[in-house]
């Protein structure tokens, strides 16, 4: 039930603000305090429905404005992002609950994605090649699809959302978007600015409500021929099964279970900062948080005593903070799950070097705080060394030289994010080649990616496909290839042979 004075929001369905069919509600929550942050439709498959056949009469003339037009709307609404940025900080560190440095991180992402993909609108580039007869003219270029269903998580609520509009705008598709169920008015926000850039209705929508209501009816809808999705490895398992009866396209960005490698030669004061940032960051609800420390046993102590006091130095409060360094998890929820994980490492007989417990006190009373967690002489085996926690926990592994660290670290199912910390350019480029991950940092911890380049893992954590960089273009276009025959005659490929 709505309490007093909590603002209400709406789906956007056709360029207009519309309850959900059944006129049911959630509520979005602070993860640090418990205070409402607004109401929002708990929508349907009848909704998706609506959003979708707006969608899919707004793709007929949005695939038909130039691609250099549509790039001048992403760009304003990158402008607009830009002018919004302390706005949307603020608000995401209330109500995802990141500190302020790191959501305003959040909104820089999307603004430099916006820009990015902004200038895409003038490249979008084909190919031309000879062709094998006389008189022939052959070239292949990129179509758009359809309308696309985007399907995000909490963890990046504004920056995960232009990783994937922004592109599939650019490339001329239609979106019905489906922000995740803890941060819907991130989302809203999103699409208010779009909307304020003057994207033409119907162009993007939003619905909300839970992944197993509106997430699933987009999957299922047969007028959604791409479904891009950032979550969990057993939702895209999920995802994939049910879209497979339309033979959808399917993007899928999941889990990690990302490795820092120190070595015996590394810079330790470097090392450690990076293991801190790359664990705690974000409360380690990053899809690339270094949940594994793989470290040369001759530095183990040094290392573990060293992160260890880092982690017990960092001051966990509210994100809008100024002098928090470590912010809630998500909701309590989560809070169980990271600390059933801190029970099952002791069972395991990892040492508990610190952290394992959620704190006491006024200030985290009715919030979701949990600890800086480390555990100490993991067994790379371990299920705290092998699942995703998505929590501040990390694991430090130690190994007896270069051959075993990358066995330790490619020895799980994610294959997002690596880092080695080493001296020796040889290992650092050994690393690099062997190292079965999508991204590796050499010298720097495993978070922090650049939108020009592509994002995204092997194994486990996709499905082949590439967020961001011009590989995110191939998500969201088809390709066509286009033979142009000038000769005035019957010419047969691979038949006639030209001279
Ligand atoms: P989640 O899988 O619970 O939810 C993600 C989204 O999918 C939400 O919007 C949810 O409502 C929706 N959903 C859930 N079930 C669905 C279904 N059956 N059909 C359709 N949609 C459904 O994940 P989360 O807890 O929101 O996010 C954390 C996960 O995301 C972690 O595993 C993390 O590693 C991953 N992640 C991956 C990346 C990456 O780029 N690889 C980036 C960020 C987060």
């Amino acid at each position: 039930m709505a309490l007093l004075g909590t603002k209400s929001f709406q789906n956007y369905i056709g360029g207009e603000w519309v309850d959900a069919a059944s006129g049911e509600t959630f509520e979005s929550v602070n993860p640090a305090n418990g205070d409402t942050i607004g109401i929002f439709p708990r929508s349907s498959s009848q909704d998706v429905d609506r959003a979708v056949a707006a969608a899919k009469a707004a793709y007929e003339e949005w695939r038909l404005v130039p691609a250099p037009k549509r790039g001048e709307l992403l760009f304003r609404f990158a402008q607009l992002l830009a002018d919004a940025k302390d706005e949307l900080t603020e608000l995401m560190s209330r109500e995802m609950g990141k500190v302020l440095a790191e959501a305003g991180g959040d909104v820089q992402e999307a603004i430099d994605m916006s820009f990015y993909m902004a200038g895409e609108g003038r490249r979008l580039v084909g190919h031309t090649t000879p062709s094998e007869l006389r008189d022939k003219f052959n070239m292949s270029v990129r179509m758009p699809i359809g309308v696309i269903g985007v399907i995000t998580p909490w963890n990046f609520p504004i920056a995960i959302p232009s990783w994937k509009i922004a592109p599939a705008l650019i490339c001329g598709n239609t979106i019905v978007f489906k922000p995740a169920t803890d941060t819907p008015r991130l989302g809203e926000r999103f699409v208010e600015l779009l909307d304020e850039a003057g994207v033409p209705k119907g162009v993007v929508n939003v619905v909300h409500g839970g992944g197993g209501e509106v997430g699933d009816a987009l999957v299922r809808h047969p007028d959604v021929p791409v479904i891009t999705l950032t979550g969990s490895r057993e939702t895209g398992v999920e995802v994939m099964k049910r879209a497979a009866e339309n033979l959808k396209h399917i993007h899928l960005e999941l889990g990690g279970k990302n490795a820092i490698i120190v070595m015996d030669d590394a810079d330790l004061d470097l090392a450690v900062e990076g293991i801190v940032w790359s664990a705690f960051g974000t409360s380690g609800q990053r899809c690339t948080a270094a949940s594994r420390v793989i470290v040369h046993e001759r530095l183990y102590d040094a290392l573990a005593s060293r992160v260890v006091a880092a982690a017990e130095g960092l001051r966990l409060g509210a994100g809008w903070e100024e002098d928090t360094d470590v912010g809630p998890l998500i909701n309590r929820r989560a809070v169980e799950k990271v600390h059933s994980y801190t029970e099952i490492g002791r069972d395991e007989g990892a040492e508990l070097l610190t952290g394992g417990e959620t704190p006491t006190g006024n200030a985290f009373d009715r919030g979701a705080f949990y600890r800086p967690t480390v555990f100490g002489r993991v067994e790379p085996g371990m299920r705290i060394a092998q699942e995703e926690i998505f929590g501040p926990t990390t694991a430090l592994i130690p190994v007896a030289g270069f051959e075993e660290a990358v066995r330790a670290a490619n020895g799980v199912k994610y294959g997002l994010s690596s880092s080695i910390y080493t001296r020796d350019v040889n290992g650092a480029f050994r690393a690099m080649r062997d190292l079965d991950t999508g991204i590796t940092y050499i010298n720097a911890g495993t978070i922090g990616a650049e939108v020009h380049l592509p994002f995204g893992g092997t194994k486990d954590t996709g499905n082949g496909h590439r967020e961001a960089g011009q590989a995110a273009l191939d998500v969201f276009t088809e390709w066509k290839s286009i033979y142009v025959d000038y000769s005035g005659k019957l010419q047969k490929a691979q038949i006639d042979t030209a001279e």
